[in-house]
């Protein structure tokens, strides 16, 4: 299985050039069946080890009119459609446009996934332009001029991890014994559904969570309380594949993905060593979750095995909510929670103001908390600060505390904006972005995590030299 990119941009930031290096080929309009594809052409592409199909929206330049923009929307929206994954062009030598800032949004609606590229970048006259694009908060731009092949490394290295989540996709889904999960699922879940007007519905992507924590800890029994019956974990067809077991429920409402790992297997009465499993499991399903739901057992919480994977999901960027599982058989609740608290600070410092639910998975209690515990934190996870209110912040910020003058030269922040969402990421332009101490680091983004109310979400702060 490989996977698809859509370029998308509006005319003339370069898109056909790079299209055509990647297919390797002039190659003119392909497509021209009526109906959906016929604004797209599509090509198979190679990108060094890579391969993968290709689709860029040409065709535009005949529009002339103004109906061009109500064009350029349905064109790009239909190619999201289609793509695994977005690359985003923009003319750094133009800087960014109002149109630019117009596809930047539909993407941030409508792509789960959006690789930025500031075309034209050769020489320094698109220095300006590449610093406006972080603005668009799509992430870091790559530096890019289709033209002269460069920053196609850059372009790689993003798609590199892509093609082999696709790669490791085909796997699971190949054998026929590796039942594919949640097509039942699925279908229940639309049953319940209007059928839309449009005729292509979209659907609500399901929010992906990841249940994790040490054998026992009730990772199943949680489950299936949410699920509110033991129908799904009695037998091997109950959505089983070999390395990521997931399933698509309806909580309260929401939509989501739950992502289990050995709990379920053990229930399939699938014969492996559990201890062993739970961790590399737990890994997989923590790259694919939105949200990881660390759970723990009460009477043994903060096991090794829990550290280490609540500290593995920070390092994914991924969005915490511990739970505290068993809770119905603890007495002294008040001081006990207290405990909990002060060992999770000690513990996990990394997770600073991640929440802490207390729950049972048996009775049911406390799961309308964890539930709106993980929206909150997927929620916070995507936020965006317009880039207006941080920089009238960092303002303040930097009264309140300037940053530290090494050798008598003051460090100067000069501006500073949201690069990217899940997590939330920020970059600060400032002169010698390498003398700044790690504890200024710290000053801002504990002050961002106050101040914008972004607990439980990893923040992630880069400082840039300017020049
Ligand atoms: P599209 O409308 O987005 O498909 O853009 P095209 O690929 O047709 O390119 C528009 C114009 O920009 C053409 O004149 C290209 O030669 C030029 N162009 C494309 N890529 C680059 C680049 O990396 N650097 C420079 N300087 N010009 C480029
Ligand atoms: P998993 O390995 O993490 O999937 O854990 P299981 O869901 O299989 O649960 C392990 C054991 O803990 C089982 O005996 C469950 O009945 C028990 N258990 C799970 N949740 C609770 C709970 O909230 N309260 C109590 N008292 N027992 C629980």
């Amino acid at each position: 299985m490989s996977f698809t990119l859509a370029i998308v941009g509006r005319p003339n930031v370069g898109k056909s050039t790079l299209f055509n290096r990647l297919v390797g080929k002039k190659l003119a309009l392909v497509d021209d069946q009526p109906g959906v594809t016929r604004d797209l052409r599509e090509g198979e592409a190679r990108l060094g080890d890579l391969r993968f199909t290709v689709i860029d929206s040409a065709g535009l330049e005949d529009a002339t009119d103004n109906s061009l923009e109500g064009r350029m929307r349905r064109l790009t929206e239909r190619a999201v459609e289609m793509a695994d994954v977005c690359l985003f062009i923009i003319d750094a030598r133009a800087g960014v446009t109002p149109t630019d800032e117009m596809f930047a949004e539909i993407l941030r609606k409508k792509s789960a996934h959006v690789i930025l590229a500031a075309n034209k970048s050769e020489g320094s006259a698109a220095d300006a332009g590449v610093i406006e694009a972080y603005g668009l908060g799509l992430g870091e731009p790559i530096r890019m001029s289709g033209e002269h092949g460069e920053g196609l490394n850059d372009l790689y290295s993003e798609l590199l991890p892509v093609s082999e989540k696709f790669e490791k996709l085909a796997e699971e889904t190949a054998p026929a014994t590796d039942v594919v999960l949640d097509e039942d699922e699925n279908e229940a879940f639309n049953e319940g559904e209007e059928i839309a007007a449009t005729p292509v519905p979209t659907m609500e992507k399901p929010l992906q969570v990841a249940v994790v924590g040490r054998p026992n800890a009730g990772k199943s029994t949680l489950i299936n309380k949410i699920l509110g019956e033991d129908r799904l974990l009695t037998g091997p067809e109950a959505g089983i594949t070999r390395d990521a077991i997931s399933l698509k429920i309806d909580w309260s409402g929401t939509p989501m993905r739950i992502f289990d790992t050995a709990g379920m297997r053990k229930k399939a009465k699938v014969q492996e060593k559990l201890e062993k499993l739970s961790v590399s499991d737990g890994l997989r399903a923590v790259k694919f979750a939105e949200v990881v739901v660390v759970l723990l057992d009460a009477a043994i919480p903060f096991e090794q095995q829990d550290l280490r994977i609540a500290d593995l999901a920070e390092r994914e960027g991924r969005a915490v909510v511990v739970a505290v599982n068993k809770w119905d058989i603890e007495d002294e609740k008040q001081e006990k929670l207290k405990a909990l608290k002060e060992a999770f600070e000690r513990l996990l410092p990394q997770l600073r103001g991640a929440p802490l639910v207390t729950v049972s998975a048996k009775t049911g209690r406390g799961l309308d908390r964890l539930h709106a515990a993980i929206m909150k934190a997927h929620d916070v996870w995507n936020r965006r600060v317009p880039t207006a209110a941080l920089n009238r912040w960092l303002a303040g910020m930097l009264e309140q505390h300037p940053p530290p003058a090494p050798q008598g030269k003051r460090i100067k922040l000069r501006y500073m904006t949201q690069a990217k969402t899940r997590p939330p990421g920020f970059v600060v332009m400032c002169s010698h972005p390498d003398k700044m101490p790690a504890s200024y680091n710290r000053y801002l983004v504990n002050g961002l995590r106050e101040d914008f109310d972004m607990p439980g979400t990893p923040i992630r702060l880069t400082l840039r030299g300017q020049g």
